[in-house]
């Protein structure tokens, strides 16, 4: 008769010692995004603390503080939760929460009175950003994809792009868009989305929106500069849609190690954004 547990097969605490599997991760199928990682670390332009950014079902954004808090200090409208993780914006019925980074963000003033524990926890992200200031480590407002570039004036920090029958505004400039694909060695894809050399895109001059709602009509009559990508055959427009150089174009089997940076085009939202010359023109200069 074997013995059922040997002195080996137990820890020091008496709990048994299996030895399970080595599971690798892997995209589920039924996930709305080919992530590994559930949340995307960034630092907050403004205080320079760690944000995690959690896709939400409706494949937007939304900027968590990393850690969770007990429910019972966070006031019911501010409690998100993540499950296979999807944000949501409400508790899920456990004794812990999440909350968004802008509601504690110390450099934006807070128009509702925040509880003390979480104005507790407001003033100690202060003081880190106090700490960061002095280390010379941050400064507010700082965020690459917002520099204009010196070589061309007129080419804008964050283009509108057609594609795939809608416009999105890109975060960054066409040509610094990166590939969101993993790598064999596990990092993120360094090559651009755009194949270097090559001019895909056709810059035009165009209304603001096609059919403009009632809001939108309140906007100045504009032309705005346009990156065209909808003349492409479909696949590539899709390589596009889904932030993949022309390797990682087609390795369904390549998860992805970031979310695309693809927002859909607003007017009123992006207002700040839209270029009304077309660069690399250099009539278009004065
Ligand atoms: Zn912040
Ligand atoms: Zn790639």
């Amino acid at each position: 008769m074997h013995p059922i547990h040997t002195p080996r097969s137990r820890h020091w605490d008496g709990s048994p010692h299996t030895q399970g599997r080595r599971r690798t991760l892997r995209v589920s199928a039924d996930s709305p995004t080919r992530l590994l990682r559930t949340a995307q670390r960034a630092e907050c332009r403004d205080c320079g603390n760690p944000i995690d950014f959690h896709p939400t079902l409706t494949r937007q954004t939304v900027p968590l503080h990393p850690t969770e808090l007990p429910t019972a200090i966070v006031p019911a409208p501010h409690r998100w939760h993540v499950a296979s993780g999807i944000a949501r914006h409400a508790g899920d019925g456990t004794p812990w929460c999440r909350i968004t980074h802008p509601t504690l963000c110390p450099a934006h003033t807070t128009p509702q009175l925040l509880p003390p524990a979480l104005d507790t926890l407001r003033r100690r992200l202060a003081l880190r950003t106090r700490r960061l200031l002095d280390a010379g480590a941050f400064t507010p407002g700082e965020h690459p994809a917002a520099e204009p570039s010196s070589e061309d004036a007129c080419r804008p920090a964050r283009p509108v792009v057609q594609l795939l029958y809608n416009r999105y505004i890109a975060a960054r400039p066409v040509e610094n868009i990166q590939c969101v694909a993993q790598t064999a060695r596990r990092t993120r894809c360094t090559h651009p989305v755009l194949t270097p050399g090559t001019t895909p895109g056709k810059w035009t001059l165009t209304p603001t929106t096609l059919h403009p709602t009632h809001r939108q009509r309140s906007l100045p009559a504009t032309a705005i500069a346009l990156y065209d990508l909808g003349h492409l055959p479909h696949s590539e427009q899709r390589r596009w849609r889904t932030q993949h150089c022309t390797v990682h174009a087609t390795a369904q089997s390549a998860p992805d190690l970031a979310l695309t940076e693809w927002e859909p085009f607003d007017p009123l939202h992006h207002h700040a954004f839209l270029a009304t010359r077309l660069p690399g023109t250099a009539q278009h200069h004065r």
